[in-house]
């Protein structure tokens, strides 16, 4: 009996000791490698096409560029990815955001495609949540996606917010927002403008987008690849004060636009012209102009943002014309004329 009780105690100590050693060990292990968690989300699905400008609707690009982006990820330590549909398949927003809280996101990127109405606009824009840290982490992600595009040549529409009735303008942020998840939408490229219209066009440009939105997330994250190669664990992102109240969307044009004529040869086709802008509260955009007193108008060319007084030159083509206009555009997409410019005086 006391042989058998000694034995006993021998076992239960033994493995008790075991134990211990395997939860000394395995405890700080176990909370270190605790897996961040990555749902993308591929904008549209089913019925809902997105924008179909294009003969290949929205929601298969998002799908496809969704996945190469997964794929990419994967190649990183320490981080578990998750697609809210693999399949073409319709999905509420609140399914998304659901699925997101299922998993215990961390974060969550819907990708997207975007069109203008008058097929315009062109470049890369950000949608972010408008409050606390929600806010400002998806301020800091989103500069990585920007930061990205611009490497493929992209142009940069900028990080924004928008506000509804019902709070955030955007229900996928939205939703998120109401489950306390980081969530940004990513509008890789404009699908209807001569200048993005190639990306869209290139089997090995949608893939890049793909990894581009990965290494976004790696960086911002401070992930290091599997294989060791890469690491952004010293990377430090943009550090982006959490706002007090909610961070409104610009609802003004810019505060003012003005035109002055350098130059203009009367037998030639050039005018040369510095045109002034500001605005307050946003940030300044793109430019065009009008040679018909404003009835038709150029394609929007860049503005450098460094500049309030950019010194442009038009061609002006040959023909009678009227009035020389400019008008400049914030970044959302909100517009200011200049005065006019006679070139008849
Ligand atoms: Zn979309």
């Amino acid at each position: 009996m006391r042989k058998y009780f000694r034995r006993t105690m021998g076992l239960v100590l033994c493995m008790a000791v075991l134990l211990s050693t395997l939860y000394l060990a395995d405890m700080p292990e176990v909370s270190a490698a605790e897996p961040i968690v990555i749902v993308i989300d591929p904008g549209h699905g089913g019925d809902n096409l997105g924008t179909d400008y294009l003969p290949i609707p929205e929601k298969d690009y998002t799908l496809l560029v969704a996945q190469y982006m997964k794929e990419q990820l994967e190649t990183y330590q320490n981080v578990k990815v998750y697609l809210t549909h693999t399949e073409d398949v319709k999905m509420s927003l609140a399914e998304r955001a659901e699925f997101a809280h299922q998993v215990d996101a961390d974060f969550l990127f819907s990708l997207h495609f975007n069109m203008s109405l008058p097929h315009t606009l062109y470049g890369s824009e950000i949608w972010i949540p408008s409050t606390g840290t929600l806010y400002s982490r998806g301020y800091s992600a989103g500069y990585e996606f920007l930061a990205q595009f611009a490497e493929m040549g992209l142009f940069n529409r900028g990080i924004k917010t928008r506000i509804g009735s019902k709070g955030d303008y955007y229900g996928i942020i939205r939703e998120c927002t109401s489950r306390d998840i980081p969530a940004i939408i990513v509008e890789h490229c404009h699908v209807d403008h001569i200048n993005d219209i190639g990306y869209m066009q290139s089997a090995e440009l949608l893939k890049e987008f793909g990894v581009r939105d990965a290494e976004a997330v790696a960086r911002y994250f401070g992930l290091t690849s599997k294989d060791g190669t890469v690491s952004y664990s010293d990377y430090a992102p943009l550090a982006i004060p959490v706002p007090a109240g909610r961070v409104y969307n610009d609802t003004t044009p810019p505060d003012y636009v003005n035109a002055k004529l350098i130059s203009y040869d009367k037998t030639g086709k050039y005018a040369t012209v510095q045109l002034s802008a500001a605005d307050s509260d946003s940030l300044l955009q793109y430019y065009a102009y009008s040679t018909d007193g404003g009835l038709t108008w150029s394609a929007f060319q860049p503005w450098d943002r460094t500049r309030e007084t950019m010194t442009i030159t038009v061609n002006l083509g040959y023909g009678n014309k009227s009035d020389l206009i400019f008008k400049v555009s914030n970044i959302y997409d909100r517009e200011t004329n200049s005065n006019p410019l006679s070139l008849n005086g």
